[in-house]
């Protein structure tokens, strides 16, 4: 590609709203097989809300949901501020508050050990989910986020925690597709609840489950499978998956961190950027082929 016809297809792309910071990224792009995207706040709006609150036998649910907004006071994870937003009143300190990195928390309540996550979380603490088990299977089949929570080693309520589609994220999926392109959607959540969001989108892939140190290799194993990957994601843990691969792509509404780490900036946070940016990488290699 000349310098020129580069500048053109940059100068034409930041109009729209898509920054290329590198200008070579322009030419990686057109290279790129598959778009992997983050969830949170890539795909969905990020501001999940809290829908529904179901208690097990024994406590009540406005409790259950004291006890998780209590826990969740310090920590700065969207779920934290749904539930924040959801609990009525003053709620009491939280004492020992320890984030489980891709699990959840745990904290000391008014004397009572707290623990608030996704059911890997309490797999890993041994508290079987009991009465709660088709709760949490209905709200993840519903492509909400199933918040657990466990008081004192007892399973003690599932929470149902939703945050909404970005519009026009279906369609921008629908025209990668038609660009030949395959998609891919790389979370930390839940597996059913990824996979019923991806249907809705219609994306190809599913990573689900996956650890905040795992997002890199889950490119490279795209990789692997597709070869050149572009990688669409706002978060501070997006930040070496933005960097593994061909192409990182930042939301401009993400954090510093991502949009440092990557090759090209949506500023608005529209979906539709990325659809964008390929159109015109295709557009400028094309005139000078
Ligand atoms: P993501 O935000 O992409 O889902 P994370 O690695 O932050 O990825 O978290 C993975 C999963 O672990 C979340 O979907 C949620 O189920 C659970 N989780 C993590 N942190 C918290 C928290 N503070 N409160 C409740 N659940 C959490
Ligand atoms: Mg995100």
């Amino acid at each position: 590609a000349t310098p020129t016809s580069i500048m053109v297809g940059t100068g034409r792309a930041a109009e729209l709203g898509v920054l290329f910071r590198k200008g070579d990224a322009l030419q990686r792009l057109e290279s790129v097989g598959i778009v992997a995207f983050d969830k949170t706040g890539t795909l969905t709006e990020g501001r999940p809300e809290l829908v529904r609150t179901t208690a097990a036998p024994g406590f009540d649910e406005g409790e259950v949901l004291r006890l998780a907004a209590s826990a969740e006071q310090s920590s700065e994870h969207p779920i934290a501020r749904a539930l924040e937003r959801a609990a009525e009143g003053a709620l009491p300190q939280a004492e020992e508050v320890e984030a489980i990195a891709g699990h959840g928390l745990s904290a000391r309540v008014e004397g009572r050990r707290v623990l608030v996550g996704a059911a890997r979380l309490m797999a890993r603490e041994g508290i079987d989910l009991g009465p709660l088990s088709a709760a949490h299977d209905e709200i993840a089949a519903a492509g909400q986020t199933p918040v657990l929570i466990a008081v004192d080693g007892h399973i003690a309520g599932a929470l149902a925690v939703a945050d909404k589609v970005k519009l026009g994220a279906r369609a921008a999926i629908a025209k990668l597709h038609a660009m030949g392109l395959k998609t891919a959607m790389i979370t930390g959540d839940t597996r059913a609840t990824a996979q019923a969001i991806a249907a809705e989108l219609g994306i190809d892939h599913v990573e689900a489950e996956v650890l905040p140190e795992g997002k890199r290799d889950a490119v490279r194993a795209l990789r692997d499978a597709h070869g050149a990957v572009g990688f669409v994601g706002d978060g501070i843990n997006d930040a070496p998956a933005l960097a593994e691969a061909e192409v990182g792509l930042a939301m401009g509404t993400g954090t510093d961190v991502a949009i440092e780490s990557a090759d090209v900036v949506l500023v608005s946070g529209d979906t539709k950027g990325v659809v964008e940016a390929v159109h015109l990488s295709r557009a400028v290699l094309r005139n000078i082929r």
